[in-house]
C-alpha cells in the first residue's frame, strides 16, 4: 500500500493552518493565538486605574448583575454589594478572583464568603420583622469577623454592627482591611461569639458565617423581639449544614430551615 505524497509545507506556517495531528482528516484547527488576541481585546476594554481595572465599580456591577440574574431582588441589599470592594479583602494574588462567585482563602484555614450567599444572608435578615418595618438590620451583631467583607456589606444596612471574631491574627487583619474604609458604625471584637456580645444587646439582626451543631442560646437571649437570626446549623443527621432563620416574636421563637450551604465549623474559645 502507498501513501499519498503530502504537499510539501510552504514556510513560514501560518500559525491558523496548522491542523491538528491526523492530517487532513481532523478538521480542528489549532488556534494557539485566538487566546492572545482576546486578552488584547479584554484589556482594551478594561479600566484600569489601578492596574487590575478592580478599582472600577464596574467589575462589582458585573458581580452584582449576575447575582439579580440568579434571584437576588432586595435594592437596598443590591446597593450595599454594589459599593463595598471586595477585591480589597482578600490576598494580591487572588484580587483577580475577587468579583466571581466563588469563597477564597484568608489564611488561618478560614475563607471569605461567597458572594451569593453573603447576599442570600443579608437579604433573609432585611425580611425579618423590625428590618423590613424600618428598611434597616439596625442593630446588628456577625460571628466571624474573617477578613471583614461581610461586616462592611453589613454596615451599609446598619445602625450599628458589632463584630466577633475568635481567632486573633484575623481580628487584627480586618481591622487594618477596614480602617481605609472609614466605617464608623463597626465595632470589631476579639472574642468567642458562640457567647454573642451582651454589653450591646438586643440585636435586631444576628448573623452567623461558622456553622455550629446547634444555635448557641446566648444569640436566642440576645435577639430583640422583632429581631432575626440567620445561621448555617448541622441538619439532624449532622451530614450538612442548612441556613436557619429564627425570629423573635412577642410570644416566642419561630424557626424556619432553608437550603444547604456549607461554612467553616463554629469552634469555641478564642486562639
Ligand atoms: N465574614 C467573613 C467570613 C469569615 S469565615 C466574610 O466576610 O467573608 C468564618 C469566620 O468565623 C472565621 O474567621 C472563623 O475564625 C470564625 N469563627 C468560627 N467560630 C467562631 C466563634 N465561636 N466566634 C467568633 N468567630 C468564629
Amino acid at each position: 500500500m502507498t501513501t499519498p505524497e503530502r504537499p510539501r509545507p510552504k514556510f513560514p506556517l501560518k500559525l491558523d493552518g496548522l491542523v491538528a495531528s491526523g492530517g487532513a482528516r481532523k478538521t480542528t484547527l489549532l488556534r494557539p493565538q485566538a487566546p492572545l488576541q482576546q486578552a488584547a481585546v479584554d484589556s482594551a476594554r478594561a479600566v484600569r486605574p489601578s492596574g487590575l481595572g478592580l478599582d472600577s465599580g464596574d467589575v462589582r456591577q458585573r458581580m452584582v448583575s449576575r447575582l439579580q440574574a440568579a434571584g437576588l431582588r432586595h435594592e437596598l441589599v443590591i446597593a450595599a454589594l454594589n459599593k463595598v470592594q471586595r477585591h480589597l479583602f482578600v490576598d494580591t494574588a487572588l484580587a483577580i478572583q475577587a468579583y466571581e462567585d466563588t469563597s477564597l482563602p484568608i489564611g488561618h484555614g478560614q475563607t471569605i464568603s461567597k458572594p451569593s450567599v453573603v447576599a442570600r444572608m443579608i437579604e433573609l435578615l432585611m425580611a425579618g420583622a423590625n428590618a423590613r418595618a424600618r428598611q434597616s438590620l439596625g442593630q446588628t451583631l456577625e460571628i466571624g469577623t474573617g477578613c471583614g467583607y461581610q461586616a462592611a456589606v453589613l454596615a451599609q444596612l446598619s445602625r450599628q454592627v458589632m463584630s466577633v471574631e475568635r481567632l486573633k491574627p484575623l481580628h487584627d487583619k480586618a481591622r487594618e482591611l477596614l480602617a481605609p474604609l472609614r466605617l464608623t458604625n463597626i465595632r470589631l471584637v476579639y472574642g468567642d461569639g458562640m457567647r454573642g456580645h451582651a454589653p450591646n444587646a438586643p440585636y435586631d439582626s444576628i448573623i452567623s458565617a461558622a456553622g455550629g451543631e446547634a444555635l448557641p442560646d446566648a444569640w436566642l437571649e440576645q435577639l430583640a423581639v422583632g429581631g432575626r437570626l440567620v445561621a448555617p446549623v448541622h441538619d439532624a443527621g449532622g451530614r450538612q449544614q442548612v441556613l436557619v432563620v429564627v425570629d423573635r416574636t412577642e410570644t416566642g421563637y419561630v424557626r424556619s430551615v432553608h437550603e444547604a450551604v456549607n461554612f467553616v465549623p463554629l469552634k469555641s474559645g478564642m486562639d
